[in-house]
């Protein structure tokens, strides 16, 4: 089984970066990363994602808020963001406090700085195929890595293991643009193993330590992990446990060290090309 690295298809998105960053003649984008409270989950996310960028030449800043704040001061707080012409784009860390409408957050990002795909606008976007939205960066992740593999997904029958807005449904648009049969999977698909066994391409986000074993995965199929989840041991691992698809599959992402990632080197792409579209 081949091992898809995620490092190396994150120097290939550098490469295109660096491309288009020298269209914006010396202008250096800037990502707002706009996280409520602190969850260890979110903190290394977001120093994940600073150190990506950086090492992309671009830029990023905090913006942290109480775990308490109101609804009505953190609307206030975050509408200047989006009105700040020094910020570029946005990385908002979900989910948000109870107390915080996160519909009404969803509906007021720019869609223009919305990197993560979260604005009613983007999401449409996505579903009609149009190339000018963002789609959420782990999302068009997956993809990324299949195109920077060769991996053909035309024709091919893709199955995702997950149906949420911000993986499992906009990824299963994707995969459908590049013209492959999609199936998604949810807690309440009647034959979940034979589903992911007929799967050519077999993508995992259901955020369930190592659910799907070899017996879940068909000869020679392409596993895409997407699941960050701890083990009984209190280590980082995949929805997919990898020891035991190694005779069967082709191809599979590990974890951590696959989509992980992709999914920041995908951020940093949207940055350059917010800026670009925001320069006209
Ligand atoms: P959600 O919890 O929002 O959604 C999980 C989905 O998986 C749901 O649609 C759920 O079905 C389905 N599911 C859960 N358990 C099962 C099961 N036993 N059988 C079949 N389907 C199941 O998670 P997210 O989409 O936000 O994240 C998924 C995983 O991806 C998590 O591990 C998360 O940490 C990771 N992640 C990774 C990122 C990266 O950069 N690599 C970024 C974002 C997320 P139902 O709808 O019926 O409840």
């Amino acid at each position: 089984m081949i091992t898809l690295k995620g490092a190396e298809v994150s120097a290939k998105i550098k490469e295109q970066v660096t491309e288009d960053l020298k269209k914006l003649g010396g202008t250096i984008p800037t990502l707002a990363i706009v996280r409520v409270g602190e969850k260890p989950d979110d903190m290394s996310y977001e120093r994940g994602a600073k150190k990506k960028l950086e090492s992309f030449g671009l830029k990023a800043e905090s913006f942290v808020f109480p775990e308490d704040i109101t609804d009505q001061d953190f609307k206030e707080a975050f509408r200047k963001i989006c009105e700040d012409e020094q910020v570029t784009g946005i990385l908002l860390l979900k989910p948000l406090p109870k107390q915080i409408c996160e519909k009404d957050i969803d509906r007021m990002i720019d869609p223009k700085k919305d990197l993560d795909g979260i604005s009613p606008e983007n999401i449409a976007k996505v579903f009609a195929g149009d190339p000018t939205g963002f789609a959420p960066c782990t999302a068009e992740a997956v993809i990324e890595v299949l195109k920077a593999y060769d991996i053909p997904i035309t024709g091919k029958r893709a199955t995702v293991v997950g149906r949420s807005m911000i993986v499992g449904k906009p990824l299963s648009m994707l995969l459908l643009k590049e013209n492959a049969t999609v199936t998604v999977c949810h807690t309440r698909t009647a034959d979940l193993k034979g589903t992911c066994k007929n799967a050519e391409i077999l993508v995992a986000a259901a955020g369930k330590a190592k659910m799907l074993d070899g017996d879940y995965v068909g000869e020679g199929a392409v596993v895409i992990d997407v699941g960050i989840n701890v083990d009984g041991d209190g280590k980082l691992c995949g929805d997919v446990d990898f020891a035991s698809i190694q005779e069967k599959a082709a191809m599979a992402t590990p974890v951590p060290g696959g989509v992980g990632a992709v999914t920041t080197a995908v951020l940093a792409a949207h940055l350059v090309r917010a800026a670009l579209q925001q320069a006209g």
